[in-house]
């Protein structure tokens, strides 16, 4: 179920070959932050693997109204690789802290919540189970001619509407139960990846894909003098993460101490 639905998700990145065959790892992850494009990755036979690179496909295209967002691609691996050994470090030495930033972040269902829903699915269910009996009283009773059928079809009407209610409420509450198990399970996996990794020495296909779910390449600010590009790397489930500095790491435990259950995934 896990791995299915990420590969689901994978699927929907499928790779556009390019003219040399050569693809980047990121290729499906990269979106233009300002047009919302998948910037093209330019390879060609002429181009050293240092020299391919992305650029937003609006950029003087027909249209053309985008502004370039040109990166290397092995700047963008050195970008990603920091990003992603940097997470793998944080989460090592600060889990607790990590989980409770996952938590606030992704409004993680707390306990109450969850427990409440699945009382709402259980007492709807047996409700609605009842209400079937009740309807097949009334209509034993219409027929043997104890309620008139006037009465009958009002009863009727009342407790069709009653159950239709319900069930509503019984399928929107099974609907919330089973996002909030899917935002759990993808909050795992980028959770258990870094606890499997003892050291990250290079990018992996299978590592990309699994911790990025997109990565962002703004257009390059040259205004500084030298060229400086910034990029918003999205985490799977979380989203972007700023790892905390010392100072906000010892005020989160704090907060942490004082509400323990407050942070903790429902699953
Ligand atoms: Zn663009």
């Amino acid at each position: 179920m896990i791995i299915k639905s990420r590969v689901q998700k994978l699927r929907k990145h499928r790779r556009r070959p390019t003219v040399t065959g050569r693809t980047s790892l990121f290729s499906g992850l990269v979106y233009c932050p300002d047009c919302g494009a998948k910037p093209h990755f330019r390879t060609a036979n002429s181009l050293k693997r240092n020299q391919e690179f992305w650029r937003c496909s609006n950029y003087k295209s027909r249209r053309g109204e985008c502004a370039i967002h040109y990166i290397r691609d092995v700047v963008l691996e050195k970008i990603v690789f920091e990003a992603i050994s940097g997470l793998a470090d944080f989460v090592k030495c600060h889990e607790t802290v990590f989980l409770y930033i996952l938590a606030k972040k992704t409004n993680a269902m707390r306990q109450k919540e969850h427990k409440k829903l699945q009382q709402t699915v259980e007492q709807g269910t047996r409700r609605i189970a009842e209400i079937d009996r009740l309807i097949e009283k009334v209509f034993e009773q219409n027929a043997s001619g104890i309620l008139s059928d006037e009465r009958f079809s009002k009863i009727l009407q009342s407790y069709e509407k009653g159950q239709k209610a319900l069930m509503q409420e019984v399928s929107d509450s099974q609907k919330t139960l089973q996002e909030a198990k899917q935002k759990v399970t993808d909050l795992r996996l980028l959770l258990r990846t870094p606890r499997e990794l003892t050291d990250i020495t290079e990018l992996t296909q299978t590592l990309v894909n699994t911790l990025i779910e997109r990565i962002e390449v703004h257009n390059n600010d040259k205004s500084g003098g030298h060229c400086y590009v910034k990029v918003d790397i999205y985490f799977t489930a979380a989203g972007m993460i700023d790892i905390p500095t010392e100072q906000e790491i010892l005020a989160m435990m704090k907060e942490i101490q004082e509400n323990p259950q407050d942070f903790r995934f429902v699953a």
